[in-house]
């Protein structure tokens, strides 16, 4: 990012083809570094693909670029985490991806593969003292999030800022990781 910044220090708009030239980037890193950037407010794109850097210190653009590529790679992890609850799951899966998009279902829905097996819960969680769909509770780490599911061992919770966690429900007891979001003073 600082070779590509660089490359467009002199405040002239280059097409990217020249930034790399300039640069030494590869068109791989080329397009992305510049698409972080411009993310960044540090460089702009006209129409005509000629790019321009807006005079942000490259210190400071690097910073925010990195800050963009480090949230964008949590979203997709967090993604790839709520995939991977789907598929691992031994729960009603209809009624666990019911409750990613908000819709809450004590019964499971008999006619998934798991309710086939016979491994679905029954109801609600077993604990009373487990959170259940929909509850707002808070992480001494991630803050506020949206209970989306919770099964026999682990509970999946979709926080505002750092997308959908799991959670072992055992580490969840232990260490009274979820607190509820509105008993809990905010810091
Ligand atoms: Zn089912």
């Amino acid at each position: 990012m600082r070779a590509v910044l660089a490359a467009l220090g002199d405040g002239e708009a280059r097409t990217p083809k020249e930034v790399g030239a300039q640069s030494g980037v590869s068109p791989t890193r080329r397009t992305s570094a510049l698409n972080l950037l411009e993310q960044a407010g540090a460089v702009v794109t006209a129409a005509d693909g000629r790019c321009r850097a807006t005079g942000m210190r490259t210190d400071e653009a690097v910073e925010r670029a990195v800050e963009i590529a480090e949230h964008r790679r949590e979203t997709v992890r967090s993604r790839i985490e709520m995939i991977r609850g789907y598929a691992e799951t031994t729960d009603c899966r209809r009624r666990l991806l019911l409750g990613y998009f908000g819709e809450q279902h004590a019964e499971p829905c008999g006619h998934c593969d798991n309710c086939d097996a016979g491994t679905s819960r029954e109801a609600e969680p077993a604990h009373a003292e487990d959170p259940g769909s929909q509850e707002r509770v808070r992480h001494p780490e991630w803050g506020e999030g949206t209970v989306m599911s919770t099964e026999r061992d682990r509970v999946t919770v979709l926080f505002a800022e750092h997308g959908y966690k799991t959670l072992s429900l055992g580490a969840v007891r232990e260490n009274d990781l979820l607190a509820p979001a509105d008993q809990t003073p905010a810091g």
